[in-house]
């Protein structure tokens, strides 16, 4: 089709192949409103106007070079900052006006005499998806309004090609930072007054059968649980409705002069069907539209604005059949995976312990037998030790694959190496005598085995290449995340896990751990307070707490307060006079520490209140760790009023890790806890009396275990009986079996590793509808009972 103008296209003079002129997203925008599929009215500012926004601008393009080569991209300070400098660099020089005035003429054409609302979203080129790592990586903006704003914002998408994460894969991948170009698409923003989810097949079963949710206002209440939609089951073949579920809603969200507030339904509304038969059926022949177009089933957000039905977004659901909710919680293998797989299996295996983080890596073995051998890690070396430590962190970071004498599924290593998606191999017992230092082997972190030599991976990049295309469709135009009501959250402890999450579609952190902050500090924090640096203290915590809740913001971020264990503490500078305990696991760790020492639980608040009240971080809340008595609550929620955080103004809970919190958990509910969280990593230690750490009764570790999961059954029947939200953040809320068994109970919330969102998302959805389509299946047999008898 030919194109009008130099700098901007409308979605419907795009088709699939203008990918090098519009990106992914815009292409795929475009595809979609060409086969008459609903979505929203836009425009896409080509590739054309950021390669002439930079030439135009002379010294600008050098600039950012001459930047970019004085980068050390492993310095993640001066990767920071000076791609701060790109950024603050792109955004201080002027629009070319032609380019400015085609936006604003655009701008105008969508909006008709009013100005409306638009989101303004990064559409990458295909050279920059060639690797599926950088989808996703730049802005988008939402609610913007009036032609400057939305100048400004395309300008600020642009900018955001010089994130710190975006320039480091690209350095990392080669790709040339000034051949990869940006395109931004401009679309109306929709108001809709009912909204909800489609399925064009059983999320469970493949079966042919359309189903549908629908509730009033935005579609934010239905994907969080807060209101229950309607349920209409749709005959896929003749979209005859074969059944409906109509709920009662008294509140929804909507969005009035672009802000978004929540309302009560008028009562003669709350009981009425929220979308009209012809409606249903419109809205099916949508879904099948795009089915038929994308060849598979699909998974559909929709909403109708004035009567008129749009799709926000849509994804197949190709991946449902392939794996079953018994399935096993790995992703798919890669091609790089299955490559190495080959050439493994001819080689030697070395040694063998678990694999709890998944991944394969070669590299040189460095031995670390104490904390003051750490210099010896060198990026991309393999880090072997007996049991990781917090202090460790910084180190575990450059390690490409990280092997331990000690350990099971949740020990230090495992969570860590899991969080920053490095492959890892815990309980060997005896990696740090048996493997040869300077050696080089081969890690694969789901097998567990350890191999003599490098593996070679030449050959799996091509694959990669070849399948972007396909990958595009799938994540850009298609950009959505299965809807589930059970909210899927992140454990996240660094920014760069934090920017991941998001990417992963995360609906908050359940557990943002404040050890790794405090063993970054490197002294003790008792230290610091006796030498009046208490505000420096304050200030180091509230960089760690913000550097998480920042990215996440809105979503809640559950801060807990620390669980440095005695031998932990003794690793920083002032730590000497430790008490020596001989179980730290069961000592002086968690709320019993913080309340005898309340100084650093103080500025722990102290930082919180800030955040909160001077930063608007309202996302932010507060769980206490190893809680086995009601009086360790009230005594926290006292300490934080005292410095200004009302407890009962926010999130404040508790983790649920000792038996003791499971057995009385009426008594925890009375003392006030907007949530509980099971950290079952400790709750099956303490129930099954099995040390985490140890390799030796690691077999016997199962968090499936009756006992514990009896105590888990009881704690959110009390918890929803009182309206107290339940959430799980040990290493089993990444266990799809877990998760079932946790949705069917109840839970209101799941905290995953952030490699295992997206499956623990997938399960969600399958239990989900499979208790739905039971209950649908139920309500229609019932009905059907009824009628026969009739
Ligand atoms: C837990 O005990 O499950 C938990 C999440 O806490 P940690 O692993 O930090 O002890
Ligand atoms: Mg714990």
């Amino acid at each position: 089709m030919e194109k009008n103008t130099k700098f901007v296209n409308f979605f419907d003079e795009l088709g699939k192949e203008d990918v090098p002129l519009v990106g992914g997203k815009g292409a795929n925008l475009g595809e979609m409103f060409g086969t008459k599929i609903p979505v929203p009215e836009g425009f896409v500012v080509n590739v054309n106007a950021y390669k002439n926004f930079l030439s135009t601008n002379q010294g600008i393009k050098e600039e950012i070079s001459k930047i970019l080569a004085e980068t050390d991209i492993h310095n993640s300070a001066m990767l920071e900052q000076n791609t701060r400098k790109i950024r603050e660099l792109i955004m201080s020089v002027k629009m070319p006006q032609e380019i400015s005035d085609e936006i604003k003429k655009a701008y105008h054409k969508l909006c008709g005499q009013n100005d409306t609302f638009v989101a303004v979203r990064s559409s990458a080129t295909a050279e920059d998806l060639a690797e599926a790592s950088f989808a996703g990586q730049q802005d988008t903006y939402l609610n913007i309004i009036g032609e400057d704003n939305v100048v400004y914002n395309v300008q600020k998408c642009w900018a955001s090609l010089f994130t710190g994460r975006a320039t480091f894969y690209r350095t990392e991948q080669k790709f040339d930072h000034m051949q990869t170009y940006l395109a931004v698409v401009v679309q109306r923003m929709i108001n809709s007054q009912v909204s909800g989810v489609m399925f064009t097949a059983s999320p469970i079963t493949g079966e042919d059968v359309i189903i549908i949710e629908a509730a009033y206002g935005l579609g934010e209440f239905v994907v969080g649980g807060v209101v229950t939609p309607d349920t209409y089951l749709v005959d896929k073949k003749t979209t005859n409705i074969i059944d409906k579920k109509i709920s009662i809603q008294k509140i929804g969200l909507v969005k009035k002069d672009g802000i978004t507030k929540q309302v009560d339904i008028n009562e003669i509304y709350q009981n009425a069907q929220k979308l009209s038969d012809d409606k249903i059926k419109k809205l099916a022949d949508v879904g099948k539209l795009i089915e038929q177009h994308y060849k598979a089933p699909i998974d559909i957000e929709w909403c109708e604005e004035y009567g008129k039905i749009y799709v926000v977004q849509a994804r197949p659901i190709t991946t449902i059949k392939k794996e079953g909710v018994e399935g096993e919680k790995v992703k798919e293998e890669t091609d790089e995976e299955t490559k190495a797989n080959k050439e493994t299996n001819e080689k030697k295996v070395l040694l063998s312990g678990f694999g709890v983080s998944m991944g394969i890596a070669s590299g040189i073995v460095k031995i670390v037998r104490d904390t003051s051998e750490l210099s010896v890690i060198k990026m991309g070396d393999i880090l072997v030790t007996r049991m990781t430590t917090p202090d460790m962190v910084p180190v575990m970071k450059k390690a490409s694959a990280i092997i331990t004498d000690e350990g099971g599924m949740t020990c230090h290593a495992a969570i860590v190496a899991r969080e920053l998606g490095i492959p890892c191999i815990v309980g060997t017992k005896t990696a740090t005598k048996e493997l040869t230092n300077e050696s080089t082997i081969t890690v694969d972190g789901k097998k567990g085995l350890i191999y003599e030599g490098r593996i070679a991976l030449e050959g799996a990049k091509k694959k990669v290449k070849k399948d972007a295309e396909e990958q595009q469709v799938q994540q850009i135009m298609i950009h959505s995340l299965l809807i589930t009501s059970t909210e899927i959250k992140g454990n996240v402890d660094f920014k760069e896990v934090a920017e991941k999450a998001v990417e992963a579609g995360a609906d908050g952190v359940g557990l943002l751990r404040s050890e790794h902050m405090f063993l970054e500090i490197g002294e003790h924090p008792k230290k610091l307070i006796e030498e009046n640096r208490k505000e420096e203290l304050v200030t180091k915590i509230m960089n760690g707490i913000r550097d998480v809740a920042d990215v996440m913001y809105p979503r809640p971020v559950w801060y807990r307060t620390l669980d440095l264990k005695t031998d932990e503490f003794k690793a920083l500078k002032g730590g000497e006079n430790e008490p020596e305990e001989a179980n730290p696991m069961i000592g002086w760790r968690g709320i019993r520490r913080s309340i005898d020492e309340v100084e650093v639980l103080k500025c722990e608040f102290e930082a919180i209140r800030r955040l909160r009240d001077d930063d608007r971080l309202t996302n932010i809340g507060v769980m206490l760790p190893m809680i086995q008595h009601p009086s360790e609550i009230r005594k926290a929620k006292e300490l934080a009023s005292d410095i200004g955080l009302d407890p009962d103004k926010m999130d404040f809970g508790m983790m649920v890790e000792i038996p003791a919190a499971a057995l009385i958990i009426d008594d925890f509910i009375k003392e006030g806890i907007s949530f509980i969280s099971f950290g079952t990593n400790d709750l099956t230690q303490f129930t099954l009396a099995l040390d985490r750490n140890s390799a030796h009764v690691a077999k016997l570790y199962n968090e499936h275990h009756p006992a514990v999961l009896k105590l888990i059954d009881m704690v959110i029947k009390a918890c929803k009986e009182n309206n107290v939200k339940t959430s799980i953040c040990g290493q089993a809320g990444s266990d799809p079996k877990m998760v079932e068994k946790l949705i069917i109970m109840g839970i209101d919330s799941v905290s995953a590793n952030i490699d295992a969102i997206e499956t623990i998302r997938r399960v969600a959805a399958r239990v989900e509808n499979k208790l739905l389509i039971e209950s649908a299946r139920k309500n229609f047999m019932d009905k059907r009972i009824n009628f026969n008898k009739e």
